[in-house]
């Protein structure tokens, strides 16, 4: 027998024997109704017919199965009724991520963020979020592998992370470090987070950690400046270090942050946005107001598309001091 049927055979095993243990004297019909099903599942793991679709003779999806081994249909072969369920479900994981998200433009003791977040499906792998500590801000963007429900369910295990460590406003790197060992811990295998952390405080001073993330910018005096160095990304090795970068910025100065979103987007021909039309672009809005920059640049990477739609998570970031 394979571990996944065993393990299979176990959950219902157990979902029995606790079925048993209230049903009869309870004398309530769901959950005679339920002990039912579970006795037709253990029937159909017997004679092998457990796992394929009851309506096109397919496999159901095995992660269907590991997460409610009652199903008898594959996803295409729902009825209309569970796929009104499923929608239910989604609908309310989309808010959920919304709830989770900062405000989009907001001003702190002379800085003001402003970011842009349009997820690829119902719910985003993009993670961002925005975190006062001390007498700094924290601001946080990263991309976890992979898109969809379980990359979204990591995005939630990083906004609770981070809103847990970094508020005390201690040390930037040695928060890196705490909140990679415990991802690291709760993560499968297949699955990492590339994230850029920028803590700026009332003086100027911005200090930078980048793990595995796209290059952000430094845009000053009508320049722009790649800020290149990175370590590995979250998820990656538990023990992993996490070097920052210094940075003092002058009034009217701005760091603009992505994720691949944008630098990776496609339009019909195939070609890709790329990183040299995203540095032509920010050359010529340096001097505009954050949410026009955003806003702009979101624009113009809609220009390139044309009709061809998103592939990917996107979302932009601008940090600017007032
Ligand atoms: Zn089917």
């Amino acid at each position: 027998m394979d571990i996944l049927t065993e393990t299979l055979r176990n959950q219902l095993l157990d979902r029995k024997q606790r079925l048993n243990r209230f049903a009869p004297t309870a004398g309530d019909e769901n959950l005679l109704s339920l002990l039912r099903q579970v006795d037709a599942a253990l029937e159909r793991l017997d004679e092998g017919s457990f796992g394929i679709c009851e309506v096109c003779k397919g496999s159901i999806e095995a992660e269907r199965l590991l997460a409610n081994p009652l199903v008898r249909t594959c996803l295409e072969d729902l009825d209309t009724q569970e796929q009104q369920a499923l929608e239910r479900d989604l609908d309310l994981l989309a808010q959920v991520q919304q709830k989770l998200l900062p405000p989009r433009l907001q001003q702190f003791d002379g800085w003001e963020v402003c970011f842009d977040y349009k997820p690829f499906r119902v719910a985003s792998g993009d993670y961002c979020d925005v975190i006062p500590g001390g007498d700094a801000i924290n601001v946080l963007l990263g991309d976890v592998s992979g898109k969809g429900v379980a990359a979204s369910m990591l995005v939630a295990n990083l906004h609770g992370l981070f809103r847990t460590l970094l508020p005390d406003g201690c040390n930037l790197a040695a928060s890196l470090a705490r909140a990679n060992r415990i991802f690291s811990e709760s993560t499968i295998a297949s699955h990492y987070a590339t994230l850029l952390a920028m803590r700026a405080d009332t003086e100027g001073g911005v200090v930078i950690a980048n793990a595995g993330h796209c290059i952000p910018y430094l845009m000053t005096s009508g320049k722009l400046v790649p800020l290149s160095s990175t370590s590995l990304p979250l998820g990656v090795f538990a023990d992993a270090k996490f070097q920052v970068s210094e940075f003092e910025l002058k009034p009217g100065d701005a760091l603009f942050a992505y994720t691949d979103g944008l630098s990776e987007a496609r339009n019909a021909l195939d070609e890709e946005y790329g990183s040299a039309r995203l540095q032509e672009w920010l050359k010529t809005a340096c001097g505009l107001p954050p949410e026009d920059l955003v806003k702009g640049c979101l624009a113009d990477l809609e220009g390139f598309r044309s009709s061809t739609g998103l592939a990917d998570d996107l979302s932009v970031l601008l940090l600017k001091r007032r």
